[in-house]
C-alpha cells in the first residue's frame, strides 16, 4: 500500500516498543521494573475524577465550542497568567484533547512547505513528527549535558536561515529534565524578535519543578505576540487518559486554531473539561504533594545512578526523567538498553529514541515507587558492574 509522502517520516514512539518487549518478557514469567513509561504512577485526584463523573450524570455529554467551554478558558487564562507572571485573556486560550494537538495544529496554521523549525535534540519525538506532517523541515539544535541540558544558543543562532519560521522549546524538558534558565530564554527571545520568528513553548512539565521555577518565554517583552504555549493536564494532575490540553497564543492564531479544531476533532469531551475545571479551581495541595514525592524519587535515582561506576547523571531540575551518560560502557545506548532489559529486567529507553544527539545516554522515568526505583538501581548496578569497561 502506498501512503502520502507527508506521513513517511512517522515512527512509533520508543516507549511503546520497549513496553511491548517488556510485556513479552513478563508473559514468559520474567519480572520487569518499568522505567520506560512517561506518565505519573498515581491516580487522577479523587475530587477531579468525581467532577468528571458528576458531569456525565448531569448530562454534560454534548458538543461544546471547538476551543473549549467558556468557564474553563476563563479559569485557565487566570491560572496560566498567574503561574507565568503575565496576563492572558480567555480568547487566547484554546482547549484541545491532549497537549499533542497544541503541537501539531499551530504548525499546520503557521508553516508553509519547506519552512524550517528549530527543535531540541534530544527531544520529545512528536516534535519531529508534527513538523513533517505540517510539511516543515526539522532542524535539530543540541542540548548541552555539561550545562545541565540547557539549549545550545550558539548552535541555535547558527542554524537560523531565511527559511526559519519557528523555534520549539521544551522546559522542563523530556527526556532530560533540564530547565532553561532565564538568560537562555532572554537570548532565544532576542533571536526570535530579530528574525521575526514564532516560538512554540511546550510547558507541559511547567509545574513539576524541584528548584525555583521554570520561567516562561511568553512573559518576556515583545514575546506575547509571537509565542504559543502548549500545556496540559496529563502530568500535573495525572490525567493522561482523560485527554485534556490547552494552548495560550495571540487571539488571531487562537481564532485560526478554532477552525482547525472544528474540522479535525470537533471539540474536546465536555465532561473531561468539567473535570479539568475542578482540577484548576479546586485545592492544589495534591500537586504540591506530588512535586515533593517526585523530588525524593529524583534524589534517590540520581544518587543511585551516580554510585554505579561508569555512569554520570546530572541532577534534573524538572519533569520526572533522568538522562544519564553511559558512554563509558562502549556500547550503543540501544545495545545497553537491550542488555538491561534482558539481563537485569529493567526497562529503560535509549537516548536515541529522542534524536541522534541522544546517543550515549539512557532515559529513565522516575514516575515509579521508591521501592521499584530501589530494585531497578540494585539490578542495574549488578548488571553494569559485570560489564568490561
Ligand atoms: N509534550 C511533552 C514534552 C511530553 O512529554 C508529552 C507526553 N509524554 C506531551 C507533550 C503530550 O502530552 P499529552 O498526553 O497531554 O498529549
Amino acid at each position: 500500500m502506498s501512503f502520502a509522502h507527508r506521513t513517511k517520516h512517522l515512527r512509533a514512539e520508543g516507549a511503546y516498543a520497549v513496553l511491548a518487549r517488556a510485556q513479552a518478557l513478563e508473559a514468559q514469567g520474567r519480572d520487569v521494573v518499568h522505567l520506560e513509561i512517561g506518565q505519573p504512577d498515581f491516580e487522577t485526584f479523587a475530587h477531579v475524577a468525581l467532577a468528571g463523573i458528576r458531569a456525565i450524570t448531569d448530562g454534560k455529554t454534548r458538543y461544546n465550542p471547538p476551543s473549549g467551554i467558556p468557564a474553563l478558558r476563563q479559569a485557565l487564562a487566570e491560572q496560566a497568567g498567574r503561574q507565568r507572571g503575565t496576563t492572558f485573556e480567555p480568547e487566547q486560550v484554546v482547549v484541545a484533547p491532549g497537549t499533542k494537538p497544541l503541537i501539531l495544529l499551530p504548525m499546520l496554521a503557521l508553516l508553509e512547505p519547506g519552512d524550517e523549525v528549530l527543535y531540541p535534540d534530544p527531544g520529545f519525538p512528536t516534535y519531529q513528527a508534527a513538523i513533517g506532517l505540517a510539511s516543515g523541515q526539522p532542524v535539530p539544535v543540541p542540548l548541552v549535558e555539561a550545562r545541565d541540558y540547557d539549549l545550545d544558543t550558539e548552535a541555535l543562532e547558527a542554524a537560523i536561515t531565511g527559511y526559519t519560521r519557528l523555534i520549539l522549546l521544551n522546559s522542563p524538558g523530556n527526556p532530560t529534565g533540564g530547565v532553561h534558565p532565564a538568560a537562555t530564554l532572554t537570548r532565544v527571545a532576542e533571536l526570535a524578535r530579530r528574525h521575526d520568528l514564532w516560538v512554540l513553548s511546550d510547558e507541559i512539565y511547567g509545574r513539576l519543578v524541584y528548584e525555583g521555577q521554570a520561567p516562561s518565554i511568553a512573559a518576556l517583552p515583545g514575546m506575547a505576540e509571537r509565542t504559543i504555549i502548549a500545556d496540559g493536564f496529563s502530568k500535573t494532575y495525572a490525567m493522561t487518559g482523560w485527554r485534556l490540553g490547552f494552548g495560550l497564543m495571540p487571539r488571531a492564531l487562537a481564532a485560526r486554531m478554532d477552525l482547525l479544531l472544528t474540522h479535525s476533532v470537533g471539540c474536546t469531551a465536555t465532561f473531561t473539561q468539567f473535570a479539568g475545571l475542578e482540577a484548576v479551581l479546586g485545592p492544589q495541595d495534591r500537586v504540591a504533594a506530588v512535586v515533593a514525592e517526585f523530588r525524593q524519587r529524583r534524589d534517590l535515582i540520581v544518587e543511585g545512578l551516580n554510585a554505579i561506576p561508569g555512569i554520570h547523571c546530572p541532577v534534573p531540575r524538572g519533569a520526572f526523567y533522568v538522562f544519564p551518560n553511559v558512554r563509558s560502557f562502549g556500547q550503543t545506548c540501544a545495545e545497553l538498553a537491550d542488555y538491561l532489559l534482558e539481563e537485569a529486567g529493567v526497562a529503560v529507553l535509549p537516548g536515541t529514541a529522542f534524536g541522534a544527539n541522544g546517543e550515549g545516554y539512557l532515559r529513565l522515568s522516575y514516575a515509579n515507587s521508591m521501592e521499584n526505583i530501589t530494585r531497578a538501581l540494585e539490578r542495574m548496578a549488578g548488571a553494569l558492574t559485570a560489564l568490561d569497561r
